[in-house]
């Protein structure tokens, strides 16, 4: 199998999961117990928060653990509305943000051609937009927009589940940002929200005081010593090694006639693991196709009762719609190799003309 969907979820490392055993074991006392198994707890769940809160340069004070970034992004848009900000949301988010903004009635704002956000808000508001965007990859230009919502007093929120570990986050710049474990080779089902000090948001759900009443609920702890140390081991290599795997794609795929790059086109601006283009050709065939060759590979388009859904970020940067429903997702990560990538693009290149034929 040649595995390149590393943005829709990564194999965790060995060394998190050998980190996580013991919290699942012998040392499986509630964090807030008061006698020593707790206390144990406790003191692993406080020093994660450590781990993590330096890794995005925040205070640990600032960080709240979650079930994942979906939950994240649920109690940033929910308490933003219940603070009485106006919401102001970017085209290109993630349904997690997307769906909640939709039901209380965001504005949403524009972007360009590559996935670039316009900023359009009204003081006192509230503004989320993704950081590193899942489908094209595009990073966003975030500290232009602090600036823009600090002068408008602002809140700023950015959904960073793609981005972090791969980017390097100034938790300065924002009000709220969503993180997620399993992105970064970390366990499924843990994230974390960071809510700059000073901030009260309403919770989602009431329950007992764990994490200020935020996020009430016990604490899971095997997977946020897990998620620290999946966060720990991202360093400036990993996206070295990606990103190279990533520009081979790019390369390589916009070699086959027809294939059209989506996202940005300079490779700063581009999460180092998203590689992502369009072809004329149904994007759900396309990956089952490379299913069948042994390619994990991913489209933006989704059938549901026989209509093909186009990817709402490709329609908000104006792809064709035959384009869009022709979407390639191919996110590389650090256990591929430079063969797997030539095989997978010959499979791709192969399956493009045959799903022409048809
Ligand atoms: N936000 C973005 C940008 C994502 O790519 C994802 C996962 O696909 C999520 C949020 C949701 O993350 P989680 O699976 O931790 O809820």
């Amino acid at each position: 199998m040649i595995y390149l969907d590393n943005a829709s979820t990564t194999k965790i490392r060995s060394e998190v999961f050998e980190t996580m055993k013991p919290w699942l074991t012998e040392k499986y006392g509630n964090p807030s117990s008061v006698h020593s198994l707790g206390e144990e707890a406790a003191e692993a769940v406080e020093r994660s928060r450590e781990i993590i809160a330096k890794k995005i340069n925040a205070k640990a004070s600032e960080i709240i653990f979650t079930s994942c970034a979906t939950e994240s992004n649920n109690i940033v848009i929910n308490g933003a509305n219940g603070a009485g900000r106006k919401l102001f949301i970017s085209p290109i988010e993630h349904a997690s943000v997307n769906n909640p903004a939709k039901r209380l009635k965001a504005r949403f704002l524009k972007a360009d051609t590559e996935g670039f956000v316009d900023t359009e808000i009204e003081k006192n508001s509230f503004l989320s937009v993704i950081y590193a965007n899942n489908e094209i990859g595009t990073i966003q230009d975030v500290e232009k927009i602090s600036d823009i919502c600090s002068d408008k007093n602002v809140w700023f929120h950015s959904d960073a589940a793609q981005a972090n570990g791969k980017v390097m986050i100034r938790a300065g710049l924002f009000d709220f940002l969503s993180l997620s474990a399993h992105k970064i080779h970390g366990p499924k089902g843990i994230g974390a929200l960071y809510v700059k000090e000073g901030i009260k948001l309403e919770p989602l759900m009431m329950g007992g005081g764990q994490q200020k009443g935020l996020r009430p609920g016990t604490e899971n702890v095997a997977s946020i010593v897990g998620f620290a140390k999946a966060f720990e081991l991202m360093d400036e290599e990993y996206c070295e090694k990606v990103s190279e795997l990533r520009d081979r794609l790019i390369k390589k795929v916009l070699e086959i006639p027809g294939a059209a790059l989506t996202g940005p086109v300079d490779k700063k601006k581009r999460l180092c693991n998203i590689a992502s283009f369009a072809f004329d050709v149904d994007g759900e065939k396309l990956v089952k196709l490379l299913d069948s060759r042994g390619i994990c590979a991913s489209t933006g388009s989704a059938c549901s009762e026989g209509n093909v859904e186009v990817s709402h970020v490709l329609k908000a940067i104006g792809l064709r719609e035959k384009l869009a429903r022709g979407s390639l997702r191919l996110s590389p990560g650090i256990f591929n190799t430079k063969q797997e990538i030539d095989e997978a693009v010959e499979a791709i290149h192969e399956a493009v003309e045959s799903l022409r034929i048809v």
